[in-house]
């Protein structure tokens, strides 16, 4: 496995890949990989011939009073488990490579920024679409692979490549679990053993819309209504949003007659985690 932190060097080596005819498959991270970072580039791995994985923790998508700093990271720990994934090149700019001095150009994917996430992360979706338009234009690859858990991203990111023309096929990954329900996410390591048991109520809240939906509930604010409270039983978890949304559009709907994606996000103690599901009619 190659490891490029340049730009230059990047741009090369994507460039001679095309030039022999090679598909290549981009998989963007932040590191401190997980499960469900590994199926992606096993996914990856399916559509083409050589795999790319960038780590960069995006300080543009951070709040100041986020975590940043903090965000978890172990760059020779990912450099293994990729390795061992057999890898083509593990694409690692510092931040002064992708954003230096003179920067300031930003990306605002306009109507699907504002809703979920963007009510308390407002900016988060313009830092996710301009580093994600800057490693597609660095990487060049022919498909690049996001996972659903952070299902607003993706849909940004599919709007931001239909909006812009650019010639690569996105696709979204299901989400990985744990045994017990828990997406994985990076952010996992801020829970405590009780904040571990108690995340639970995301996974379960979803799994009990999933069976009113089942059981012929159409009306949104029913759903809604059960899943805050199955997460209102759970005294660590402080509730930001349970919405149910257009899986395209993001708006909210109050009835299930289409596929509907029912998302949340809730806190306990420093971890923010967000989860969603697919709710059928
Ligand atoms: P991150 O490192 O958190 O920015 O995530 C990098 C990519 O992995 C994004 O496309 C995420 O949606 C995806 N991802 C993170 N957690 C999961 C998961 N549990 N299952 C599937 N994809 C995931």
């Amino acid at each position: 496995m190659q490891i490029i932190e340049r730009i230059h060097e990047m741009r090369s080596w994507s460039e001679t890949q095309r030039c022999q005819g090679r598909r290549l498959v981009l998989v963007p991270t932040m590191g401190f990989l997980h499960e469900g970072h590994l199926s992606l580039v096993c996914d990856a791995r399916k559509r083409g011939d050589q795999v790319v994985v960038s780590i960069f923790v995006n300080p543009a998508q951070f709040a100041p009073q986020e975590d940043f700093a903090a965000y978890p990271r172990d760059f020779e720990r990912d450099r293994q488990l990729l390795q061992k994934e057999r890898v083509d090149v593990l694409f690692h700019p510092s931040v002064d490579e992708i954003y230096p001095e003179g920067y300031q150009t930003q990306i605002k994917v306009e109507r699907l920024s504002v809703p979920l996430c963007g009510v308390v992360r407002p900016g988060h979706f313009r830092g996710v679409a301009t580093v994600v338009a800057k490693l597609l234009n660095i990487v060049r690859p022919h498909v690049a692979v996001f996972g659903r858990k952070d299902y607003q991203q993706l849909q940004v990111i599919r709007r931001l490549v239909a909006d812009l023309n650019y010639d690569i096929e996105i696709v979204g990954h299901p989400t990985v679990r744990e045994a017990d329900g828990l997406a994985l996410s990076s952010r996992n390591v801020y829970l405590n053993a009780e904040g571990r048991k108690a995340a639970l109520c995301l996974s379960r809240s979803l799994g009990l819309a999933e069976s009113l939906a089942r059981q012929g509930e159409k009306r949104g604010k029913a759903i809604v209504d059960a899943v805050q409270a199955e997460i209102g039983k759970e005294p660590l978890a402080k509730m930001e949003y349970v919405i149910l949304c257009d899986p395209e559009t993001l708006q909210e709907v109050d009835r299930i007659d289409q596929d509907a994606v029912l998302a949340l996000a809730v806190s306990i103690g420093k971890a923010r985690l967000i989860d969603n599901t697919v709710i059928k009619p």
